[in-house]
């Protein structure tokens, strides 16, 4: 089994710690795409590049079988500048894998080259690196450049580490896994004056102030209290001295839940809170919904690959380390894009209790090179079951 491999396991070790010294962000993955091509040409897979940008898929088939399976890593790296001081710390300024992407990427490497050499099983496995994960929709990139035509795959998984999960345990479940997520951004255009006048003017700050609070109730009165929501406020820019009322302030935010009608209707209950609010302030109303990026969807599980990911999970960590009942996270995550085009599974993957690892995107997270033979052998297990 590909668990008790120690070469495997040095060599995916050895690619992860070379992506984590050498980290890039979103659509900027050249070097990070073209050392994974590498490898994967090397295994004697056909690769394809640049589809989504920078992203990669590797093909391999086995046997007579039409079945089709899709495995997907992330590649891309975040804008935070490492605090840690080992050997393998990020060599580019500001940018680090501390989302563990770096890691991903390597278990899939391990899984592409053991199903290279060994094939116990049937059909053919695409292998999907994707760019630009964090923020930047990388897998509905891939989508519009044609992913899933050139890649028919029947169906698609996806693996994320997650602190706080015992180390090589997983957690999955059917339905949502993760939230949606939406950004909004307000403009209100009042009328500029003196402090002291605040009569010969109309005052943006005092409509923003009652905005801020309505906001707020939509998740405590307009969703149904048994759907999980949030809506937060993240960003106020106003003003710029002490004696004059601006003309304008500008809101951002974010809300996220579980369901595609709750998307829906926070953003309805946005537009009409912010119009009718402005309108009775006799102030300018200007709402735009995920001006810079696309919104994510909700990460949604379906029950029959769920089923076959829990199989695959047991056999790889034992009944005893896998949970079958994880509370979904308000995080979101754009592999959400790919199980909207085809079932699906998304999984976690426990990176070590929290003595032990730190939180995502924090400055000192570090992928446990511990679990990469596991993530692999969950990866071969998952092709040996559903193509078996
Ligand atoms: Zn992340
Ligand atoms: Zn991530």
């Amino acid at each position: 089994m590909i668990r008790n491999l120690p070469l495997l396991h040095e060599k995916m070790r050895h690619w992860r710690r070379h992506l984590h010294q050498f980290p890039e962000t979103a659509f900027e993955e050249r070097a990070t795409a073209q050392f994974i091509a590498d490898q994967l040409a090397g295994f004697g897979l056909n690769v394809h590049q640049g589809l989504g940008k920078t992203g990669v898929v590797a093909t391999l088939s086995a046997g007579t079988s039409h079945k089709k399976i899709a495995l997907r890593a992330d590649m891309d790296a975040l804008f935070i500048q490492e605090q840690n001081t080992f050997a393998h710390k990020s060599r580019h300024d500001g940018k680090m894998h501390a989302c563990g992407h770096d890691g991903h990427s390597s278990m899939l490497l391990g899984a592409a080259s053991y199903l290279a050499d060994h094939r116990h099983f049937n059909g053919t496995v695409y292998f999907v690196f994707q760019p630009a994960e964090e923020g930047r929709a990388g897998a509905q990139q891939m989508i519009a450049d044609g992913l899933f035509e050139q890649f028919p795959a029947d169906c698609v998984f996806g693996m994320h580490n997650f602190p706080d999960i015992p180390a090589g345990h997983f957690a999955v479940k059917a339905g949502p896994m993760m939230a949606s997520f939406d950004c909004f951004e307000i403009i209100i255009t009042g009328q500029a004056t003196h402090a002291a006048m605040p009569h010969l003017g109309n005052d943006a700050i005092i409509a923003s102030a009652q905005i801020i609070t309505a906001l707020q109730t939509i998740v405590s009165r307009t969703v149904n209290p048994a759907d999980a929501a949030v809506v937060s406020i993240t960003q106020i820019h106003a003003g710029n001295t002490w004696n004059a009322i601006p003309d304008s302030v500008l809101l951002r935010g974010t809300f996220r839940c579980f369901e595609r009608h709750v998307q829906q209707l926070i953003a309805d209950k946005i537009t009409q809170l912010v119009t009718s609010i402005c309108a009775g302030f006799g102030v300018g109303a200007e709402i735009k919904f995920n001006p810079e990026n696309p919104g994510y969807p909700v990460t949604l599980n379906a029950e029959t690959e769920t089923a076959l990911a829990l199989k695959a999970a047991i056999v790889v960590a034992g009944v005893d380390g896998v949970n079958l009942h994880p509370v979904p996270s308000m995080g979101s995550e754009d592999f959400a894009f790919m199980l909207q085009e085809k079932p699906g599974c998304y999984l976690w993957i426990g990176n070590g209790s929290s003595e032990n690892s730190c939180l995502l995107h924090n400055p000192h997270y570090d992928f446990n090179d511990d679990i990469l033979p596991i993530g692999a052998a969950f990866w071969v297990k998952l092709v040996e079951t559903v193509l078996g």
